[in-house]
């Protein structure tokens, strides 16, 4: 299939071009202002940003286990509509992806859907219970980078510090923590601040992620292990990381999309789509998750795409489950966050698929390279109503945004094209 992706601003490695580019197979053929063009399906590109396919280190597809709420076909859709053209799936499912045959399941599955990469992350320890160490070298050997008991902590120091040391023989896998003291945060439900005081309900503080993020970096000093905090969401925990960098520390850190936008104001209202863990938190919080996004101390967004279904979120605040989707939502709110080409691929794209070692993924397109692109409208006012996912709990849910994934291409497929578009 040929693509021609015409007169957007293509961010090359080079710098920015206003130029056509055209796809041939799986590869970007040429960029340039008098390309060849017959016979390619033409994609309008005028006023958007061309880079680099968006690629999401932490997105949950709840399969296999979980498929009412979302499934690997489900959340490829989602993907593709909000300009992913990899993702990496948590390990949290039923049965937990703790074995190399579990995750070997999860690649092959991914590819009998289509282009868009999907590369499961291991849980650390055996069935997510946090006691025991899962195989992590079988899982290396099946294909598996990121390691991370997600949605619960692996608080056990000693354990933590034997799957450092595993972890650090192995070339390219990291340790990826969901960093929360459990014993702080049982009959928790939002920030504890003066919003979870005045509302009665009960509080998650920021020390309960700090302290473990705290300890893990000193574990990571010793074992040399590359380290990667999921979902930051207080300010201690980015002062933390900025001293820990400063030091020379493989240390990597993501934020969610929410945690940008919205702070514990915003529950008021006590909407479920606005439950999640790490929860939202004051807008001090909110401030340093930006700025330490800007200034390199956080490294990347990741959504942490949580899907809930209206009945499971319908049960009043406090037995809500936690979590919100975020793969379609992603690349607009992230725009009004950074609000520079370069930053918003960086933190979308290049970066993540360093951290998850996706070597197809995350280049500025040139002549040759992989053909995972998106086409980004910076300008575009849409206002999120209904989604490719399974689930709709989304906090966006009836939000202007500003900035709109156009087309997205996935090894030289066009997966998504947005209706109602120029193109
Ligand atoms: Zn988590």
């Amino acid at each position: 299939m040929k693509l021609a992706i015409r007169g957007g601003l293509v961010l090359t490695p080079e710098g920015v071009a206003a130029a056509d580019l055209l796809v041939e197979g799986d590869k970007v053929a040429a960029i340039g202002n008098d390309l060849d063009l017959a016979g390619a399906i033409e994609i309008d590109a005028r006023g958007c940003l061309v880079g680099p396919g968006l690629v999401d280190v932490h997105t949950h597809l709840r399969e296999p286990g979980q498929t009412w709420k979302e499934d690997l076909a489900s959340g490829t859709r989602a993907a593709a509509a909000g300009g992913f053209t990899a993702l990496v799936a948590m390990p949290n499912t039923e049965p937990p992806i703790d074995d190399g045959a579990l995750v070997a399941d999860i690649a092959k599955r991914a590819r009998s859907l289509g282009p868009i990469e999907i590369h499961a992350a291991g849980a650390l320890t055996v069935g997510r219970k946090g006691s025991e160490p899962a195989d992590v070298e079988e899982m290396y050997l099946a294909g598996t980078r990121l390691f991370t008991d997600d949605g619960d902590c692996v608080e056990d120091v000693h354990l933590a510090e034997e799957l450092m040391r595993a972890l650090a023989r192995l070339p390219g896998a990291v340790f990826a923590q969901h960093a929360e003291r459990a014993s702080m945060t049982r009959d928790g439900h939002m920030h504890e601040g003066p919003a979870s005081r005045r509302l009665g309900i009960g509080g998650l503080p920021s020390d309960a992620e700090s302290q473990i993020v705290a300890r893990d970096l000193g574990l990571a000093r010793k074992t040399g292990v590359s380290y990667h905090c999921q979902h930051v969401s207080a300010l201690g925990t980015v002062d933390l990381i900025r001293e820990a960098k400063s030091e020379g520390l493989p240390v990597t850190a993501e934020v969610t999309p929410h945690h940008l936008t919205f702070s514990e104001t915003d529950l008021e209202s006590l909407d479920p789509n606005f439950k999640m863990y790490p929860p939202l938190r004051a807008d001090e919080d909110r401030l340093a998750l930006r700025s330490g996004l800007l200034d390199g101390t956080i490294d990347v967004v990741a959504t942490d795409h949580a899907p809930h279904t209206t009945a499971e979120k319908a049960v009043g605040f406090t037995r809500s489950p936690r979590g919100v989707i975020g793969l379609e939502t992603a690349a607009a709110a992230t725009w009004e966050a950074v609000f520079d080409p370069h930053r918003f691929f960086e933190v979308l794209s290049s970066r993540p698929a360093r951290i998850a070692g996706m070597r197809t993924q995350g280049h500025l397109p040139m002549a040759g390279s992989p053909a995972n692109l998106v086409v980004f409208d910076p300008d575009k006012r849409w206002t999120a109503s209904s989604f490719f996912s399974k689930s709709s709990n989304s906090p966006y849910l009836g939000r202007q945004m500003k900035g709109r994934v156009v087309a997205t291409i996935a090894a030289g497929e066009l997966v998504y094209q947005q209706q109602g578009g120029r193109a």
